[in-house]
C-alpha cells in the first residue's frame, strides 16, 4: 500500500498504542481533585508547555480543542467587529473561509486576499488591510497546493498598517514540516492539528500570544482556562504531544525525505511524456498539486485504488464540493481543475515510489487519452 494523501489525515504513531495504555489506566478526570487525577492534570499541562515549545510559543498559550476546524472557528470569533473589517485570504481551508462567509452574511465587511502562485503578495495585503482591519487570517502553507506563505513578510506588513490588527494563522499544514518559529514569524494566533503530524484526530490547538484576547464559542465547565469548556480529550492530548516532539524534532531531514519523493513522481511524469502543471512555485516538499487537461481527477483516483496507490483529487475537505477557489485563483481552466490531483507524502511512509511514478504516469496518459479520444 502507498498512502500519498497525508495532507487529510497521516497514520497515527505507533507509540500512541502504549499511551491509550497508560490512559485507559490512568482514566481520571483532570479537572477532580484527589492525586490521581492532579496527575492527569499535570501531564496535559506538561503537554501544552512542550508543544509551546517545539513552536516557538513560550510567550504565549496553548488552548486544545477538538480539531483545527475549532481553533480556526474561535480565532476569527474572538474578535467583536463592530464597525471594523475582517480580512482572510481566498484559498483559505472551508475552516476559515466559511467562518469568513458566515460574518459576512450578518453584516460584517470581509475581504478576501487573492494569491499567485508564490503566495499572497505585500502589494495585496497594501491593497486589502486598511487601519479599520481588527483581523487578518491566513494559511501558512495552502492544503490544497502545498503554496508557501511568507507568514513573516507578510505580518511585519500588516503590522505596519496597524500594530493593533490581530494576525491569525492556519498553521495546520506547516508544523513539522516547515520550521515554526512563532516569535520570530511575529503572529497573534496559529492553528494546529494534532492528525496531520501523526497524531490522532479530534484534537487540535489555537496558540494565543500573551495579551491577545481570546473569546470562547463553547461554554460550559470552564476548563481550558475558560476558553474551551469540555472534558479534555487526554489521550488526544498526550499523543500530540508524542507526535510534536517526534516531527518538530526531525523538520529539516524529514523534508528532504518528503523532497526525493516528490522529485521521484514529478521525473515519473517527464519521463512518460505527462503534460501537466504543477499548481504553485514555492511550494512544501510535503504537497505535490498538478493539473492536467482531459484528465479527471477522481477517475485516477479510483484507477490507482486497485495498486494499492492512495492519492486525492484535492482536500479532502473539498472533494464534494464543485469549485476549487485555490486552483481557480491561481488561473487554472475548468477542464484543469476537473483534471487535478493532489500527491502528498510523509517522511514516516518512507517508499521508494519509482514505480509508483511510472504507474501514476501510464494511468494519467491512458485516462486522458480516452477522455480525449
Ligand atoms: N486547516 C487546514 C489547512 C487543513 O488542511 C485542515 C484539514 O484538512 C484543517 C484546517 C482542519 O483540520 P481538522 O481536521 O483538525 O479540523
Amino acid at each position: 500500500m502507498y498512502f500519498l494523501d497525508n495532507a487529510s489525515t497521516t497514520k497515527p504513531f505507533d507509540e500512541i498504542k502504549d499511551l491509550y495504555d497508560e490512559c485507559a489506566q490512568n482514566f481520571y478526570n483532570p479537572s477532580a481533585l484527589y492525586d490521581k487525577a492532579v496527575l492527569v492534570r499535570k501531564k496535559i499541562e506538561t503537554a501544552r508547555k512542550n508543544i509551546c515549545k517545539y513552536i516557538g510559543g513560550e510567550e504565549g498559550t496553548l488552548y486544545f480543542t477538538a480539531s483545527a476546524t475549532e481553533a480556526n472557528n474561535m480565532a476569527i470569533s474572538s474578535v467583536k467587529y463592530h464597525s471594523k473589517e475582517l480580512v482572510v485570504s481566498a484559498l483559505e481551508h472551508p475552516a476559515v473561509y466559511e467562518v469568513a462567509k458566515s460574518f459576512q452574511n450578518a453584516g460584517v465587511s470581509v475581504k478576501f486576499l487573492d494569491y499567485t502562485s508564490n503566495g499572497i503578495t505585500i502589494e495585496e495585503i497594501k491593497s486589502k488591510v486598511t487601519k479599520n482591519t481588527a483581523l487578518v487570517s491566513m494559511m501558512h502553507v495552502s492544503n490544497e497546493t502545498g503554496i508557501i506563505n511568507d507568514i513573516k513578510l507578510l505580518t511585519k506588513e500588516i503590522k505596519k498598517i496597524n500594530p493593533k490588527i490581530i494576525v491569525h494563522v492556519d498553521g495546520v499544514q506547516a508544523f513539522g514540516k516547515i520550521p515554526v518559529d512563532l516569535m520570530d514569524l511575529g503572529v497573534d494566533m496559529y492553528t494546529l492539528s494534532a492528525h496531520k503530524i501523526h497524531g490522532l484526530k479530534g484534537v487540535g490547538a489555537l496558540w494565543v500570544k500573551n495579551h491577545v484576547n481570546v473569546a470562547p464559542i463553547i461554554y460550559g465547565g470552564g476548563q481550558e482556562s475558560g476558553v474551551r469548556s469540555g472534558t479534555e480529550n487526554v489521550l488526544g492530548i498526550l499523543a500530540f504531544e508524542l507526535a510534536a516532539k517526534k516531527v518538530s524534532s526531525d523538520v529539516f531531514k524529514n523534508a528532504e525525505i518528503a523532497r526525493k519523493q516528490k522529485q521521484t513522481i514529478i521525473d515519473g511524469l517527464n519521463k512518460n511524456n505527462v503534460k501537466y502543471v504543477i499548481n504553485g512555485d514555492s511550494c512544501s516538499p510535503y504537497i505535490l498539486s498538478i493539473s492536467v487537461d482531459g484528465l479527471r481527477g477522481e477517475v485516477l483516483v479510483h484507477s490507482l485504488e486497485k495498486y494499492g496507490i492512495y492519492i486525492a483529487t484535492g482536500s479532502a475537505c473539498s472533494s464534494k464540493k464543485t469549485e476549487n477557489r485555490a486552483l481557480e485563483n491561481l488561473g487554472r481552466t475548468p477542464s484543469q481543475i476537473k483534471g487535478s490531483i493532489r500527491i502528498s507524502f510523509s517522511a514516516y511512509n518512507n517508499y521508494d515510489l519509482t514505480e509508483v511514478a511510472d504507474i501514476i504516469a501510464k494511468e494519467i496518459n491512458k485516462i486522458v487519452k480516452t477522455i480525449k479520444g
